[in-house]
């Protein structure tokens, strides 16, 4: 049995009395030799599952050739995956960094930086979205809509104009001469998955065309291929001027970055901003290995068909236990079952019967497996919630 003492970290989780040990694939692991199925993917992270052949290939052999060097010299990998996201979407430049708070954090900075060059600042101010989520950085957590992440935090990055998510008449309402950029997520994630309709989408792009704003999409957690898209905003056929990624981008490896248009890109020059690990190779080639199979032919239609599969069956859960399950939401294998019951005593029991999934907002449980999750695993999963629902019902 592990050391149970985890008084040595900070105590910010409601971390589960479990201690993972190994994974592959779908498949986690525990200390005692229990085995789980993974739809929880480290919260949407494990696009292509635990220890992918590839990835660990890409990751060990860029070990033996190039640890790390400093963004004072070149290296391929930044470049070569840099083209390749430029290449797949809007964007016409990449920065890279660790996390998707830091990538969101960027995306503030770039829209003061934006105006400020150009001689018609300040347009600071940003719209964001109450049940919003993006990140924990100091910006980030003011950007955020929800209370618990500024609580006892105070004074807050100022400049965020907050609206309810899907009215876009709020938004319109909220622009004053100040505001420089619009702000959300494409599915609101840790919100509860809601879906923003296309239409919405838009009418978003269309207003800030419209008032001179930037519209920055985080898809920290949409991207990369989640929804059956490589980005989901594609979807809606609009491109923000500013784009977040994380999670899916390194896939488990510590990566994330901005992908943004050639006129945002030019108001950055040297020594504006930087970062230590900054496109550092060992997660490019993990990133150049994700891309090689997000990208492949047939990937994100195999994502949707999946998705489409998964949301099947999470219907089908709403139908049979109408006491337990609210509703089913969602795009592609991004997914969201409302529940009746507390979701973290529903996740508990599913955990207790093999199955992982992370809570999300007071009411949902998120469904966010790896990409790579087959159509036997899908009803695998099914199986044990509806035993787990029909259990709680009675
Ligand atoms: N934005 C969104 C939409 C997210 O889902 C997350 C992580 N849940 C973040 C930003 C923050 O990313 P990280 O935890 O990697 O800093």
């Amino acid at each position: 049995m592990a050391d149970a003492d985890d008084s040595v970290l900070f105590n910010v989780y409601r971390r589960a009395d479990v201690e993972v040990v190994r994974g592959e694939g779908v498949r986690i692991w525990d200390d005692g030799g229990k085995r789980y199925l993974d739809f929880m993917g480290g919260v949407a992270v494990l696009a292509l599952g635990h220890c992918h052949p590839a990835l660990v290939e890409a990751l060990s052999s860029q070990a033996r050739t190039l640890w790390h060097a400093s963004n004072l010299l070149r290296t391929p990998g930044a470049r070569k995956v840099a083209r390749r996201l430029v290449d797949a979407t809007f964007a016409d430049a990449v920065f890279f960094n660790s996390s998707g708070s830091e990538a969101v954090d960027l995306a503030i900075k770039l829209v003061r930086r934006y105006f400020n060059t150009r001689g018609d600042g300040p347009r600071w101010r940003v719209i964001t979205m109450e049940r919003g989520y993006h990140g924990r950085t100091l910006a980030t957590i003011a950007a955020g809509g929800s209370a618990k992440l500024t609580d006892g935090f105070a004074p807050l990055v100022d400049g965020f104009d907050r609206v309810p998510f899907g009215d876009l008449a709020a938004v319109e309402a909220a622009i004053g001469p100040e505001t420089g950029a619009i702000l959300l997520e494409p599915i609101l994630g840790d919100g509860g998955i809601v879906a923003a309709p296309p239409e919405y989408l838009r009418g978003l792009r269309q207003l800030a065309d419209r008032h001179g704003l930037l519209l920055i999409l985080d898809e920290v957690q949409t991207g990369l291929g989640r929804t059956g898209r490589l980005f989901a905003h594609e979807d809606a056929g609009i491109a923000p001027d500013i784009l977040a990624m994380g999670k899916g981008i390194g896939a488990g490896y510590p990566l994330a970055g901005v992908l943004v248009t050639r006129a945002v890109a030019d108001c950055l020059a040297p020594g504006s901003h930087g970062g230590t690990l900054a496109g550092a190779p060992l997660g490019m080639a993990v990133a150049d290995a994700v891309l090689d199979i997000v990208l492949d032919d047939g990937f994100l239609s195999s994502v949707s068909a999946k998705g489409d599969a998964l949301a099947a069956r999470l219907k089908d859960m709403v139908r049979q236990h109408p006491a337990v399950f609210a509703e089913a939401r969602g795009v592609g294998l991004m997914r969201g079952l409302k529940c009746r019951v507390d979701p973290w005593l529903m996740a508990g029991r599913l955990r207790d019967a093999g199955l992982l999934v992370a809570p999300a907002m007071d009411d949902v449980i998120r469904l966010v497996p790896p990409l790579v999750v087959s159509d036997a695993e899908i009803e695998e999963a099914a199986a044990i919630l509806d035993r787990v629902a029909a259990s709680m019902a009675s």
